[in-house]
């Protein structure tokens, strides 16, 4: 059972969805514009926040900006867009957001990612801590630093990182990235996975001597050093 918050205008597609995931158990709360759901999401503390893009006020892209920088990554977002194309969904998930759907979409696709969320936050036996050269990342503050210095990575980033430190020196294929760290299947012509994998080239190895994140090409890629 989680406590969810929902940012979405439509008053039809909000009580839908609130409708639904009130009777799998969960309890939810719904804001109709961008203000309303930064003010609840500051004062309520939510394990996942649906936002729509389109909102009156301040838009969907704004308030995750504003979610991550001044809530945190606590929170998983799952951003709802009708607009579907690769750049609304890359600027979404650029913005902090954990997962995002296309409208229209079933309720039953809907609540699969919100469980796959819920599961990741329950294992989430966080003491785990990882290292490769001077990288390392512990899991339980989530902090990420190299040669000593903090990286700030996003909630994505962070458990892409997280999945190449758990199989270093291994060869991970885009299709067990796109598996393990987006969970659910998704598109497999998406360019996700690079797209990640280029903001995490730039906070983890860019102005370092030693590169850690190897791309071999159409096998896949490998965290290792040298
Ligand atoms: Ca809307």
């Amino acid at each position: 059972m989680a406590n969810i918050l929902v940012i979405e205008d439509e008053i039809n597609v909000s009580s839908f969805i609130k409708r639904g995931l009130e009777e799998e158990g969960h309890t939810v709360e719904v804001a109709y514009d961008g203000a309303m759901g930064f003010s609840l999401a500051s004062s309520i503390d939510f394990d996942i926040i649906i936002l729509d893009i389109i909102l009156p006020q301040m838009n969907g892209i704004e308030l995750c900006r504003e979610i991550r920088s001044k809530i945190g990554f606590d929170v998983s977002v799952i951003m709802l867009s009708a607009l579907g194309s690769t750049d609304d969904i890359v600027k979404g998930l650029e913005t902090g957001a954990d997962d995002y759907l296309v409208k229209p979409f079933k309720f039953k696709e809907l609540l699969a990612r919100i469980n796959v969320m819920l599961r990741h936050k329950d294992s989430g036996n966080y003491t785990k801590k990882y290292e490769i050269a001077d990288l390392s990342l512990d899991m339980e503050t989530k902090t990420v630093t190299r040669s000593g210095k903090v990286i700030l990575l996003t909630s994505k980033e962070l458990r892409l990182l997280e999945y190449f430190l758990a199989n270093k020196g291994k060869v991970l294929s885009r299709t067990s990235i796109l598996e393990n760290v987006w969970d659910y299947n998704v598109d497999m012509s998406t360019n996700v996975v690079e797209v990640y994998i280029n903001y995490l080239r730039k906070k983890v190895d860019k102005g370092f001597d030693v590169k850690l994140i190897h791309t071999l090409i159409g096998i896949g890629y490998v965290l290792k050093e040298g």
